[in-house]
């Protein structure tokens, strides 16, 4: 063989493709009996025929390029809300809506705000961090940019906002109410546990790969309608995928790698390809390798899958299907976000916090009913996804007590209690099942839970690359080691561009 993959996530299926396509011998090693990592669907109720995004749901980063070039028979499908904010007004219950009709989106601001000036910084702000995107999207499938030539192509003003400074700064700057800020804030803080004041710039860095890809959309038949095509290309490439193949052990030697682990029937293998591609996190390769463990990534999120009878209906008044056909944020206010992500950093565990924990939920269903089985479909079910921030892997609150504060934050806004409306199993019991950090961490091996496989960087160049693994972001500290994963430069969601670009720098190293 001339090249192993560890992992058969997404970005593995699309490196070996590449490979494969440009005539090596690639096999794929992976643990699960399945491939695709965290972009599958499946359907953990019995008894109920619904095929859920059960990790990953949303698609914004994956390149057209990298689509088109596979042959991918993908569809992402647009939502026509991109969010709604409840909240208590003077005149009772409301919602802040953003919508792809701009009239509605302005007034939505006004009514919340009482005049335009919200409503155009937001504008003003989105279009900087769009330019920003669009002077990076270009190069996402090349040899890294350096920071340099990113920040030539931009002015002052975006570059400070956006890169340089914590991007708390610019939103305390450019909005004036709390739940605009927050809104904004929450897409600075998805798998990502930080204050939007550190100097870390993590914040920034999870908000620049939130816009850097455009809308997120739906995939259409759920994330592992994207994984099934993705398989199906790897496998008439002529990529040999070994699923229940376990390593646990890579030994990078004078002219190959060793890679030992256990196969499905326990017995042991061994596997000497000239080259190695690592779609596992670097923390775990770290220590297949034989390293020292370094500093270990920490998750922070909650992720609820639902199954409902129809969705709830809003105090608001707002219509459940303009509700939750985007984002719906739920304890998202700016300074709900600081106050949260300061006790919890000081160790308070989440539960202990007054206040709904913020969170946000998506329903899938609204977009795509292809999920659903033609009975479900007609009788008018609906899948909701939760996505709670802050809830790190460290957190000692019991998960039904996560479950308990999240649903009770989201009925906040409801005019009628969840519990009822959720679809029951063929045993009886109710269609919701809750991933807390170290479910992820023991069902796909992503260390702490971490959905990126650890802190993102930016996407590009600090320094000089010495090889094209550093040029294309996927070095490891061995010359025949490279990451092909989410820990790849540019790699973190849904992308496949860590794996598109491990094959390039392998392809130009060989070729
Ligand atoms: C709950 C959740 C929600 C998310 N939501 C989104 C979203 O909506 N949109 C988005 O873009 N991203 C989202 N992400 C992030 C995104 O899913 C991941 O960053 C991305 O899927 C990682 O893909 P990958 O191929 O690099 O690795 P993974 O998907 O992590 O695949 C790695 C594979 O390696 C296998 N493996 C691990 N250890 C071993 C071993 N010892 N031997 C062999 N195989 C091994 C695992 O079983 C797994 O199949 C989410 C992630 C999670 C967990």
């Amino acid at each position: 063989m001339d090249v192993v993959i560890v992992g058969g996530g997404h970005n593995a299926l699309v490196a070996a493709t590449y490979l494969a396509r440009s005539g090596f011998a690639v096999e794929i090693l992976e643990a699960a009996d399945h491939v695709g990592g965290a972009a599958v669907s499946e359907a953990p109720f019995p008894g109920v025929d619904v095929r859920l995004s059960r990790y990953a749901y949303l698609v914004s980063l994956m390149p057209p390029a990298l689509i088109a070039d596979l042959g991918l028979a993908v569809r992402l499908a647009d939502r026509s809300v991109a969010s709604c904010t409840p909240y208590d007004g003077p005149q009772g219950p409301a919602a802040l809506l953003v919508t792809d009709d701009l009239a509605t989106t302005r007034a939505s601001f006004r009514s919340l705000t009482g005049s335009d000036a919200e409503h155009e910084a937001w504008s003003r702000f989105y279009d900087d961090a769009q330019a920003l995107a669009d002077s990076l999207a270009p190069t996402l499938l090349e040899r890294l940019p350096t920071g340099e030539q990113v920040r030539a192509s931009l002015p002052d003003e975006i570059w400070r906002d956006l890169v340089e400074r914590p991007l708390g700064e610019a939103l305390e700057r450019r909005f004036g109410h709390d739940l605009v800020r927050g809104v904004v804030a929450t897409d600075a803080l998805i798998g990502t546990f930080a204050s939007l004041r550190e100097d870390s710039l993590l914040q920034n860095r999870c908000f620049l790969y939130h816009v850097l890809g455009g809308p997120w959309r739906v995939p259409v038949g759920g994330m592992g309608a994207v994984s099934a095509e993705l398989t199906r290309v790897a496998l008439a490439a002529g990529v040999r995928i070994s699923v229940g193949h376990r390593v646990s052990a890579v030994v990078p030697h004078d002219g190959g790698v060793t890679v030992r682990g256990s196969g499905p029937d326990g017995g042991a293998f061994v596997r000497e390809p000239g080259w190695v591609l690592s779609g596992v996190a670097p923390a775990v390769l770290d220590s297949m390798c034989g390293e020292a463990a370094g500093t270990r990534p920490i998750g922070a999120q909650l992720k609820i899958n639902m199954v409902l009878r129809r969705l709830p209906r809003l105090r608001s008044g707002v219509d459940p299907a303009v509700a939750f056909a985007g984002t719906l944020h739920t304890g998202e206010g700016y300074d709900d976000l600081e106050r949260v992500h300061g006790a919890v950093a000081a160790g308070a565990p989440i539960s202990s916090l007054p206040g709904p924990p913020p969170g946000e939920v998506y329903c899938h269903t609204l977009t795509d009913r292809s999920i659903l089985s033609p009975e479900l479909a007609a009788a008018g079910v609906h899948t909701l996804t939760y996505f709670g921030l802050h809830v790190r892997a460290d957190d000692p609150t019991p998960r039904e007590q996560l479950v308990a504060a999240a649903l009770a934050g989201l009925e906040t806004h409801l005019a009628e209690p969840l519990a009822p409306l959720l679809l029951t199993d063929a045993d009886g019991r109710p269609c919701l099942e809750a991933k807390i950090p170290a479910d992820i961490e023991a069902e796909l091996g992503m260390p702490g839970g971490h959905i990126f496989h650890g802190d993102l960087a930016w996407p590009w160049l600090t320094g000089t690359a010495a090889t094209p693994a550093e040029a294309w972001g996927v070095a490891t500290r061995y010359p025949r080691v490279l990451v092909c994963g989410a820990g790849a430069v540019r790699g973190g969601a849904v992308s496949g561009i860590g794996g598109h670009n491990a094959a390039q720098a392998l392809l130009e190293l060989l070729t």
